[in-house]
């Protein structure tokens, strides 16, 4: 069988009508192309002044005292830059400040183990505030109680959004951690053979909460310690209310004080642990009036 032959206004007619198509194609993938370059450059700049803005809040601190230990109470790196306190209240049982930013909870198993114990020795795990960096871990440990007060029940839920400048832009889903016991501003826990004494802290978030226990006073993220020695209010990039962080702190010595409680050292999520006892929260008060 023979083929057709094309006619020559055939060819004409498919080539002007490729040309009708190809020009607008190729304005709108030129188009495209100048979109993506603006957005990409737009994502370069908001990702350069992000890390220029961290790099700001997280200069001139403490390195985070992963591994510093002080009257049996350990402090472990979980996650990057976010620290959990391991607390003995008995023979073999535990319990945690915070459960850190790996969800894994590998670095608390590891401490664990060195001692003897596995997920089960966490009875309780304490809070300071429901930001996913201080939670991550909180499903690894089954039989733990999960303690917060209570306006941080929902934050610890994924039931809402955290509300500082920066994290209100994280996107929130349920994680499933139900906490199952409420906390009281001044009350005295006594979890095992240890008083943890429970302090609240609104301002960093509004359910934010500081633990005494064993002499030293965990502040989580409502205050953290600098490179000299010194404490520094939250940084307001994370903070609900950062005046209200600073009205929290300056009331928290005299609370502290009230219940006649010796203080050793302060504890923060993100930096070192200071040992001058409650000297460098009562220097920041005086210098902040
Ligand atoms: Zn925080």
């Amino acid at each position: 069988m023979i083929s057709p032959v094309k006619q020559p206004y055939e060819c004409n007619l498919s080539a002007a009508r490729l040309h009708d198509v190809a020009g607008p194609a190729r304005g709108t993938l030129a188009t495209m192309k100048h979109a993506i370059k603006y957005i990409g450059f737009g994502f370069a700049v908001l990702f350069g002044v992000l890390a220029a803005v961290l790099g700001l809040t997280f200069s001139g601190l403490q390195a985070p005292s992963n591994g510093d230990e002080l009257n049996q109470v350990r402090i472990v790196e979980s996650g990057t830059g976010s620290t959990v306190g391991i607390v003995p209240i008995g023979e073999r049982e535990v319990v945690l400040i915070d459960a850190g930013s790996d969800a894994t909870g590998a670095p608390i198993l590891a401490e664990l183990e060195q001692r003897g114990l596995t997920a089960e020795a966490v009875k309780a795990i304490l809070f300071t505030h429901g930001h996913f960096d201080h939670i991550a871990a909180a499903g690894v440990f089954p039989g733990a109680q999960l303690m917060a007060l209570a306006p941080e029940a929902d934050l610890i839920a994924g039931l809402v959004k955290p509300r500082g400048p920066l994290v209100r832009f994280f996107s929130v889903k349920p994680t499933g951690f139900k906490v199952t016991r409420i906390l009281k501003e001044g009350e005295s826990l006594m979890l095992g053979d240890t008083t943890i004494k429970v302090f609240a802290m609104p301002g960093h978030t509004a359910g934010s909460a500081a633990y005494l226990i064993n002499g030293i006073l965990f502040l989580g993220d409502s205050a953290d310690a600098t490179d000299k020695g010194k404490l520094q209010s939250g940084h307001w990039i994370f903070c609900d209310d950062l005046d209200q962080n600073e009205a929290s702190l300056r009331t928290l010595a005299d609370r502290v004080v009230a219940g006649g409680d010796a203080v050793q050292a302060l504890a923060f999520s993100h930096s070192g642990m200071l040992r001058d006892g409650l000297a460098p929260l009562s220097e920041w008060i005086d210098s902040h009036p």
